[in-house]
């Protein structure tokens, strides 16, 4: 049978060295360029690729705009479906199992979501549908070419691992319903077996972040160095995990599309005891931070470049924690708006505020729709030291509709006072029925070991004050009080 063939230049994100000046000229333009049959496509607007782990990532608009390939994104389940004439790929979010046609392949790196856009791996999705790939590390060039027919490549089935639950149709946090537990902040600790030490699992760089998942138990310093200017992490009782990166314990990951960082390195300094490193290039005088997110045994450690800064001088730290995100929606409103948004809209207008204060340092735990994965955020918060620690939610009475009010939660003596005061500024501010301060084991509350509390604004499940809750004037007092009550705490 006669099939043509044909050599695809796709993804080029520049054809030039890595000069630096001239990567920083390409990613003022859009880096990403698209060669097809020799011709220049346009890329998606504000896509970006990013190398985890030396895979290539890419938004799923680029499988659905740029490759031609049919596609199906269900948003609710995570999971996308990409098809080719006899062809059927299936991948899920958090999932390292793929199945095409109906059977179970194993990926290298399961699809995830940054910054509110689903990534999915480029090489596995070309190969299974009839591409052979290329990576031309020096020039960052990705080439897709067809095969002619030949026989699928066999690969043993693989054992299936349970994948993260994606949907919560309740808050686990206020709700009342006797009896109802889910996957929310009010999840009580499933006792874990304690890990000694930890294993990276993946290093990724993406929207000015590096991003090191780990599962175990390690705490991590890092500090700034020169000659070369770099920031070095350095994660001590800390080995690489089996599955990282083919089980190399020394190499880089290259970083896509950023101007001034071109790779990460990363490698074991030492065996016994085991200490990972992990270094990348910066050479600004500009604030960067370092937060980890995740439960007591599994998460990521972050260093973000985006300008917060850790340097306090004398400042407070106030952590402001925006419910849910991502795929954890939260409850669901009586008009089916996500309670993750409603939190997030809220907690920025407090970040805003916040950013206003001269002796306060805000953090958000998430500024966008970011899926968090782990729910202990306050674990963010005991790394930064912080003073207090807010959370931000709206409460649900599952179907019923009459529930109403605003209520606050503490978990232990610290918190108590605090909980009082923030709740007296916030009932002022919502004007709904006090439903009182209130003592709840909540594993946001327990993991954090400053002042914390969980505003439960009011009820989405109740229409009226769900109308009310989703309108400007209402979020933007609610913020205020909520920055008003830590002034006071504070005394700033
Ligand atoms: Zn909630």
């Amino acid at each position: 049978m006669k099939k043509y063939r044909f050599m695809l230049m796709l993804l080029i994100f520049t054809f030039c060295l890595s000069s630096q000046q001239v990567m920083a000229a390409s990613a003022k333009k859009n880096n990403s360029v698209i060669m097809l049959n020799g011709q220049q496509l346009k890329m998606p607007g504000n896509v970006q690729v990013q190398n985890v782990n030396n895979n290539i990532m890419v938004p799923i608009r680029v499988i659905v705009e740029n490759l031609g390939f049919d596609t199906n994104w269900n948003q609710k389940q995570g999971k996308v479906t990409v098809s080719k004439a006899d062809s059927t790929v299936e991948l899920t979010i958090g999932r390292k199992v793929a199945t095409v046609n109906g059977a179970d392949k194993k990926l290298n790196i399961a699809p995830l979501i940054q910054s509110n856009t689903s990534l999915v791996p480029l090489r596995f999705i070309s190969e299974e549908m009839g591409l052979t790939v290329g990576w031309d590390n020096k020039n960052k060039i990705v080439s897709l070419e067809s095969l002619p027919d030949e026989p699928i490549m066999e690969n043993p089935p693989v054992i299936v691992t349970p994948s993260k639950p994606t949907d919560s149709t309740n808050s686990g946090e206020g709700e009342f319903v006797p009896g109802h537990t889910n996957s929310g902040e009010g999840t009580p600790i499933t006792p874990t077996k304690p890990i000694n030490g930890a294993a990276v699992n993946s290093i990724s760089f993406y929207d000015n972040r590096l991003m090191v998942g780990y599962e175990g138990s390690t705490q991590p310093n890092v500090v700034k160095m020169t000659n070369p200017d770099r920031i070095v992490m350095e994660l001590p009782n800390t080995q690489f995990s089996n599955s990282f990166n083919g089980g190399q314990s020394t190499g880089d990951i290259q970083v896509v599309g950023n101007s001034n960082i071109t790779s990460i390195h990363y490698t074991m300094v030492s065996q016994q005891p085991p200490m990972v490193r992990i270094e990348m290039p910066f050479g600004s005088s500009a604030p960067y931070s370092f937060y980890a997110q995740g439960s007591s045994t599994s998460g990521q450690f972050v260093i973000d470049l985006n300008g917060q800064s850790l340097i306090t001088d004398g400042k407070k730290i106030v952590v402001i924690d925006a419910g849910h995100g991502g795929y954890a929606p939260g409850t669901t409103g009586y008009s089916k708006k996500k309670e993750k948004e409603f939190n997030l809209a809220v907690a920025l207008k407090v970040g805003r505020l916040l950013e206003q204060e001269s002796k306060i340092n805000i953090i958000m735990t998430r500024s966008d729709d970011t899926a968090v994965e782990l729910t202990d955020r306050g674990k963010i918060a005991n790394n930064l030291n912080a003073d207090v620690f807010v959370s931000i939610h709206g409460n649900s009475a599952g179907v019923s509709t009459t529930a109403h009010g605003t209520e606050s939660y503490y978990y232990n003596d610290r918190s108590k006072a605090f909980t009082e005061l923030m709740h007296r500024h916030l009932l002022a501010a919502t004007g709904f029925t006090d439903r009182k301060v209130k003592y709840k084991s909540l594993q946001v509350l327990r993991d954090a070991t400053m002042p914390a509390t969980l505003l439960e604004i009011g009820f989405l499940s109740n229409p009226a004050e769900e109308s009310t809750m989703l309108t400007e004037d209402f979020q933007q007092r609610v913020a205020q009080s909520i920055v008003d009550g830590i002034k006071e705490y504070l005394g700033v």
